[in-house]
């Protein structure tokens, strides 16, 4: 399938320029590798630019944006309805570049998208603070005022959605951004900034910079014009985030890598689970921090789960990613399916159970792309790299339990703590280890539904702060407390500490 290949490269105060490096990537359809379908510029000679905009138009204000609530409300909303407009482009531009199927992209990531930017467009003219009279009569008024300039990085998964749920809030807040995609999904953040500017942002206040992350990233790190870092990507490099934002104390909010378990009851209804468990572990190919990749069963009904599972898993069809009929599609790049083989052939090398997959699938258009089948591995010990490590990629494992305790202590050995399901009909029994998993979100009978109105965000080393809902706001203002003195008089009680008592 040959595709027109387009440009993406810097967009910095409202125009997307040449880069000052001079220099394009090329990248290729990961579902067909011989049709390249961009090239994206390479922006690391534009940091200070993109910066600067962004500062300028925080501190001057020239815009009327940082004041502005009801400009920010009417932006955000606009954005949102033009995402819906824009949504079949939108959705296939997305699994263009990332490998995942276009009903993901269109039924989730663009509708979801849009659902983002108007929750944050109603959020935007009720930051409120709130104000107290003291015992003395004077007044204390907290303020909530933007912190100023966002750098925003984002991982290849969900480029546009993550951007927008890093974003949307900033905005809302009052502040302005510097957005850092994905150096092989850069498409849609250059969109989401045409788009805001469609929608009536000002020059300056949504820039993006495409490019490497090593050079990008470690620059808009070092800037101390930049006050806020969020970022979502994987757990080392937000070690590495979170170490080089210290030089200059900037706000960072982390989200990171996931390997969540869902853990499945005897008393639990089995065909729902399977349904879900199989969504969970798939959706966009099981490249997902929220992944649903371990499967935990308690002892008397795993073969039968398995059983269920493996002939769900069989009746997936994979195929190229803007095909209606594929349930899931290529992963996103070569170096992604080559690792995730990896765990595949440790899965045989430690002599475990692949019940279902385990192979790339080749032949026909498998042979153009980076085509994975489906995965189960069942009966995966504690001790073993599949249990333990994030693949991102479409493997399940199961491992046994013997009772809630067991299951508990499971779900509890990684490092990670992202989300987790439950499955009991034992309301009590749900609630019980909900409440003793690690994860910063439980689904309870049913799995991976991630609406704005429900925070996001880990655990342990899955990161720290929350994005979605209003707690997200938080990220991007100061409280600042403003002491009104109402008395008469040229003495204070307390200036007489220093002034002594002759004075007063
Ligand atoms: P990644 O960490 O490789 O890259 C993420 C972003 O950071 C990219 O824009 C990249 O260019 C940039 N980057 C790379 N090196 C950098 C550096 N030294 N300094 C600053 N920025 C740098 O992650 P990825 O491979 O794009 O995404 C997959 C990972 O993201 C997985 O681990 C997944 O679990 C995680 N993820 C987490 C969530 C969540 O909500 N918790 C959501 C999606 C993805």
């Amino acid at each position: 399938m040959s595709t027109s290949v387009q440009r993406f490269s810097p967009y910095i105060n409202g125009v997307m320029m040449e880069p000052s490096s001079g220099k394009f990537f090329q990248r290729f359809d990961p579902g067909d590798k011989g049709n390249m379908i961009a090239l994206v510029g390479d922006g690391s000679r534009d940091v200070g630019a993109a910066v600067d905009a962004a500062r300028e138009a925080f501190d001057g204000d020239r815009s009327g944006w940082v004041s502005d609530y009801r400009l920010r409300a009417r932006v955000l909303l606009r954005a949102a309805d033009i995402v819906r407009e824009r949504a079949s482009e939108l959705a296939r531009l997305e699994s263009l570049f990332t490998g995942k199927t276009i009903r993901t992209s269109r039924l989730g990531d663009i509708p979801r998208t849009a659902e983002i930017l108007e929750f944050y467009a109603g959020a935007a003219d009720k930051l409120l603070g709130y104000s107290q009279q003291l015992r003395n009569g004077d007044v204390t008024v907290l303020l909530r005022q933007p912190v100023g300039v966002v750098a925003a990085i984002t991982p290849w998964n969900f480029p546009l959605l993550i951007l927008a749920r890093q974003t949307a809030p900033a905005l809302a807040a009052g502040c302005t951004v510097v957005a850092k995609p994905a150096t092989i999904t850069p498409a849609t953040a250059i969109e989401l900034a045409k788009i805001l500017e469609k929608a009536g942002a000002p020059p300056g206040i949504f820039n993006v910079v495409t490019g490497p992350g090593e050079t990008i990233g470690a620059e808009l790190l070092k800037s101390p014009k930049i006050d806020v870092v969020n970022f979502t990507g994987e757990t080392t490099t937000g070690k590495m985030i979170m170490q080089n934002a210290a030089s200059s104390l900037k706000r960072v909010v982390l989200e990171l890598g996931g390997k969540n378990p869902n853990i499945v009851f005897e008393d639990a209804d089995l065909e729902q689970v399977a349904n879900a468990v199989t969504y969970g572990a798939f959706a966009n190919n099981g490249e997902s921090c929220a992944a649903g990749s371990r499967l935990l069963v308690q002892r008397n009904v795993r073969k039968k789960l398995v059983e269920m599972v493996s002939n769900k898993i069989r009746g997936l069809r994979v195929g190229y990613q803007l095909d209606e009929t594929s349930d899931l599609g290529p992963l996103v790049s070569q170096q992604q399916m080559e690792k995730v083989l990896e765990y595949v052939a440790a899965a045989f090398s430690e002599g475990l159970d692949v019940v279902v997959g385990g192979r790339r699938l080749s032949g026909g258009v498998f042979d153009k792309g980076f085509y994975v089948e489906p995965t189960l591995v069942d009966q995966t010990p504690p001790t073993s790299k599949l249990f333990r490590e994030e693949i991102f990629g479409p493997v399940l494992t199961v491992t046994e339990f013997e009772n809630e305790e067991e299951a508990v202590a499971l779900a509890n050995a990684t490092v990670y703590g992202l989300a987790a399901g439950v499955w009991s009909n034992d309301s009590r029994k749900a609630m019980r280890v909900a409440e003793k998993v690690k994860a910063g979100t439980v689904w309870v009978n049913t799995y991976y539904t991630l609406p704005v109105e429900q925070p996001w965000g880990g655990f342990k080393e899955s990161g720290i702060g929350r994005n979605n809902t209003i707690l997200a706001l938080e990220h991007y203002l100061e409280w600042k407390g403003v002491y009104i003195d109402t008395q008469k008089g040229p003495m204070r009680p307390y200036y007489g500490i220093v002034l002594g008592q002759k004075q007063s």
